[in-house]
């Protein structure tokens, strides 16, 4: 199964996404943190795409697609993954129906869209810190959930960085990129698979919610 999460930044589609990852045994994949890694390597690819992520504006179609479905067709995720950030658009998610056909996968894509107030978000996005291990990848917020330690992560010891475009001017920009291909977005899963929507005021219960209503799609 694909568990794709839909929502604008900064609605838990990491926190929720690694949660899922654990408790359903299946990897988490993050075009963000592929894209960061390949930026903090200075790659061609990192080169590539730098500055699209830092005006929060989207990386372009083909390139992502390609860096997707180069990662889709390793062995680690062929029994589907938890795709976080991934399709963000409406010709990406054709794309991923044109990869599973391809690729002879059976499996079903089902969308869960995280929906929070964008003054909430911004609130979390400022503030938030997150862990350099990317193991660990722990998230904090320094106001909402601050570490035990400043700078430090509670679960493994490692630094905690800040993201560079986590400032309200390029979160205000993502908000709206997100807003603009969204609705596109959820019909695309409305008409063609399935979707739950949620907000997720309370995390322990937002993934509570979400593994039931998995359960049901499966069954
Ligand atoms: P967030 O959801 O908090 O904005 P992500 O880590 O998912 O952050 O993505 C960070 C940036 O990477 C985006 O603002 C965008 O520039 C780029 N990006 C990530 N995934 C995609 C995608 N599927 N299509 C286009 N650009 C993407
Ligand atoms: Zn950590």
């Amino acid at each position: 199964m694909y568990i794709i999460m839909l929502g604008a930044p900064g609605t838990g589609k990491g926190t929720i996404g690694k949660i899922l990852s654990e408790n359903m045994n299946l990897m988490h994949i993050s075009t963000g943190d592929i894209f960061r890694e390949q930026i903090n390597k200075k790659t061609e690819l990192g080169q590539k795409i730098e500055g699209y992520i830092s005006n929060g504006l989207l990386v372009p179609d083909d390139v992502v697609i390609e860096t997707v479905n180069t990662r889709l067709l390793e062995e680690d995720v062929e029994n589907g993954a938890i795709l976080d950030g991934y399709p963000r658009t409406e010709k990406q998610a054709k794309s991923l129906e044109e990869f599973i056909l391809k690729n002879n996968k059976t499996d079903k894509c089902v969308a869960i869209e995280l929906s929070v107030p964008d003054e909430e978000i911004i609130k979390r996005i400022v503030n938030r810190v997150t862990c350099s291990n990317k193991k660990c990848g722990a998230i904090f917020n320094t106001a909402t959930k601050p570490p035990k330690k400043e700078g430090i992560c509670d679960v493994c010891g490692s630094t905690l960085k800040r993201r560079d475009d986590d400032n309200e001017e390029t979160v205000r920009k993502r908000l709206a990129v997100y807003y603009e291909n969204s609705k596109e977005l959820v019909e695309f899963y409305k008409k063609n698979n399935a979707i739950y929507s949620i907000y997720p005021k309370d995390l322990d219960k937002a993934v509570e919610d979400i593994e039931q209503y998995l359960k049901n799609v499966n069954s």
